[in-house]
C-alpha cells in the first residue's frame, strides 16, 4: 500500500469523506516524502494539484491529519512549524539535516542510518545506565541545490581577481 492509499484508508476509517482538498494536501506531502514542509510550502504544492484550495483549507487538512497520525508535527524554530509524513514504519527518531542557506529540512530514513542509531542508544542505555526517552538528531549543512550555488559563487569570484 503506498502512503496516499494509507491515508485515505485512515481517513475512511475515521468516518472522515476523502474530499479533493484532503487528497491534494497529501499527495503534496506524498510528492516530498523525504521534506518537512511548512503550512505555506504544503499550500503552495497543493495549489499545483488544485488550484482552488485556500489556506485555510490546507490548515485544517493538516491539523486533521495530524490527529490521525498521518503527519506529525515538527518545531525546529520559532518562526514556523513542519509536517512530515508518519509512514507506515516506526520511525520517530530519525535525523534531520537543515540547509543553512534555504532552511529546507530533510528527513532521513536509511534503514541503515535508522540501524546505527538504534544501536548507539542501546549502547548509551547499557553502558551509561541511562533510559533515553527522545531524541533530536539535527545535522546542520549545505542541500544539493545551495552547494551548487555557493561553489557557483566561489568560482565566479576567482574569474574577477583574475
Ligand atoms: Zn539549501
Amino acid at each position: 500500500m503506498t502512503l496516499f492509499e494509507d491515508a485515505v484508508q485512515k481517513l475512511k476509517k475515521n468516518h472522515y469523506s476523502v474530499t479533493k482538498e484532503r487528497q491534494a494536501v497529501i499527495r503534496a506531502m506524498t510528492a516530498h516524502l523525504y521534506e518537512c514542509l511548512t503550512i505555506h510550502e504544503i499550500y503552495v504544492y497543493s495549489a499545483d494539484l488544485l488550484p482552488s484550495i485556500s489556506v485555510p483549507t490546507v490548515y485544517r487538512g493538516v491539523s486533521l491529519f495530524c490527529a490521525l497520525h498521518i503527519l506529525r508535527r515538527l518545531q525546529f524554530n520559532m518562526q514556523h512549524s513542519y509536517y512530515e509524513l508518519i509512514g507506515s514504519e516506526e520511525n520517530e527518531n530519525h535525523p534531520y539535516c537543515i540547509c543553512r542557506r534555504c532552511g529546507r529540512i530533510l528527513g532521513i530514513f536509511d534503514p541503515r542510518v535508522l540501524e546505527i542509531f538504534s544501536v548507539c542508544k542501546q549502547k548509551i542505555d547499557d553502558s551509561y545506565n541511562f533510559r533515553i526517552e527522545s531524541t533530536n538528531l539535527i545535522y546542520y549543512g549545505l542541500c544539493k541545490t545551495c552547494e551548487q550555488q555557493e561553489k557557483h559563487k566561489i568560482n565566479s569570484k576567482g574569474g574577477e581577481s583574475m
